[in-house]
């Protein structure tokens, strides 16, 4: 039973309408609220039993335009400054159309995309200088390619027994700094290692690593016999977005043959802009490097990805396959299949949405998008510090600014619930939508700004708004 439309110009004439439906919602993103909450009878309507007998596209087309387009996240909008969400274009949502028709595997065998994605990492390997060896795969997000990173590092060091015997016993140790991210934790609990292996240095005042108690940490663990294998350093914090100086983490790994690991989600974009390039400066003395697509260069969730300078050693830790997957003739063909480099097996055409961005924009003017979202923050941290009401919290290295409200009628040990519940009043009136977070244990309003559509006035009315909320108590 086909499931195509029976009558194609009626259904054309839907996807025509569909599209114009998604167009506007972009088109009119700034006039609505950042977010609003989903109202209960919407939640109750979405929490339907399975769908025997099909509704109709009708049905489903208007029931998406009416109870999930209007709720989502928020991150398009201009005044969306929560975590670190990438803003999207509208040529994104003809890319994923485009990789829709395709519909392309791209595990491997021979067509187009498995050619669009390999160029599409040839030309980040390029960007960060890794050389003429390098190479690396789309995945989900810079979670699945810290963990891809963390694990071909373990394969290396443990030798080719590693896949069959796993550990082995191998007290292997891991090095982050306290503010590295999250998920570096869940890499290393994968892996066997357990997550107390991934040390966590501390940092200095301006939140980088700390290269003394870096190597301090390394002598020790080697003098108790452990096996320091990796350090992974962050390239933006999720934090404040500060940048370990890479450079002295490169000589620090070369010393003791440690694989040198940056975490770039957002910040080793940076990279793109001849102004904030200097951050990145030793990111080309990588072994590995993890970033996002779906952040700083606005393509469509998901698309994140790892970087290796020796690709040999990534397909070393993935590669194998049974025999109905080998290499043939035809379209079996190809030789190096992205299945050989990952977990996954079947996978979709991420590359074209990256190739879709790059090919329109150019590298140049988004990595000015990048360099005026900083620029931003600067001047609305610049504007909060005037405000006896608004403390600057950490010192601003990139695109986030974390401040804090210390209204004076309310005594100090108030002002983190305080602070905190002004972020939620923001949000729920729809007029911003910042997020949190803790420095110094203390709560902080966090302001980050990830939008090629955010604009001075954006950070204007989000100051005005911070000010009258803290006089107002
Ligand atoms: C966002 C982020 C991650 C996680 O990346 P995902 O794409 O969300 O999986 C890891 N590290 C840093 C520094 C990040 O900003």
């Amino acid at each position: 039973m086909s499931l195509d439309p029976k009558d194609w110009k009626a259904f054309k004439a839907k996807a025509h309408a569909h599209l114009d439906t998604l167009l506007d919602h972009v088109e009119g993103i700034a006039d609505g609220p950042v977010w609003q909450p989903v109202p209960a009878e919407v939640a109750t309507r979405l929490n339907e039993p399975p769908p025997l007998a099909g509704q109709g596209l009708d049905a489903v087309l208007d029931e998406f335009a009416r109870s999930i387009l209007p709720y989502g996240t928020g991150n398009p909008h201009p005044r969306f400054f929560g975590w670190v969400h990438g803003a999207g274009t509208p040529s994104g949502i003809l890319a994923e159309a485009a990789a829709a028709a395709l519909n392309s595997n791209c595990g491997g065998r021979d067509h187009a995309a498995i050619l669009v994605e390999k160029t599409v990492v040839s030309w980040f390997c390029r960007i960060f200088g890794l050389g003429p060896t390098s190479g690396g795969l789309l995945v989900s997000g810079t979670s699945t390619a810290n963990l891809l990173a963390v694990a071909i590092a373990r394969n290396g060091k443990i030798g080719a027994s590693a896949r069959a015997k796993g550990n082995s016993g191998i007290p292997l140790v891991g090095y982050t700094s306290t503010e590295g991210h999250s998920c570096l934790n869940k890499a290393f609990e994968l892996l066997g290692l357990g997550g107390d292996s991934l040390r966590r240095i501390p940092v200095d005042d301006s939140f980088r690593i700390r290269n003394d108690a870096l190597e301090a940490a390394i002598s020790a663990d080697l003098n108790n016999g452990l096996v320091p294998f990796i350090v992974a350093a962050t390239a933006g914090t999720v934090n404040s977005g500060a940048f370990d100086d890479l450079r002295a983490v490169a000589s620090l790994c070369k010393a003791h043959d440690l694989w040198f690991h940056v975490d770039g989600a957002f910040g080793s974009l940076s990279a793109l802009s001849p102004s904030l390039r200097f951050l990145t400066d030793g990111i080309d003395r990588a072994d590995s490097i993890a970033f996002d697509m779906h952040k700083w260069l606005h393509v469509p969730y998901d698309a994140g990805c790892i970087l290796v300078r020796d690709l040999a050693l990534q397909r070393a830790a993935f590669g194998g396959r049974p025999d109905y997957l080998l290499t043939g003739r035809a379209l079996a063909g190809g030789d190096l299949w992205p299945a050989d480099l990952g977990l996954e097996l079947s996978r979709g055409f991420r590359a074209l949405k990256v190739w879709f961005a790059v090919k329109e924009f150019g590298f140049d003017a988004l990595g000015e998008a990048i360099a005026e979202n900083c620029r931003l923050a600067l001047l609305f941290a610049a504007k909060a510090a005037r405000h006896p009401i608004l403390q600057v919290m950490a010192p601003v290295s990139l695109n986030i600014v974390c401040c804090r409200l210390v209204p004076p009628s309310l005594p100090p040990e108030r002002w983190d619930q305080f602070n905190a519940d002004v972020v939620a009043a923001l949000q729920e009136k729809g007029v911003a939508a910042p997020s949190t977070c803790r420095i110094d244990d203390k709560l902080c309003i966090r302001v980050c700004i990830v939008n090629h559509r955010t604009t001075e006035r954006d950070m204007d009315i989000l100051l005005d708004e911070l000010v009258k909320l803290a006089e107002r108590v």
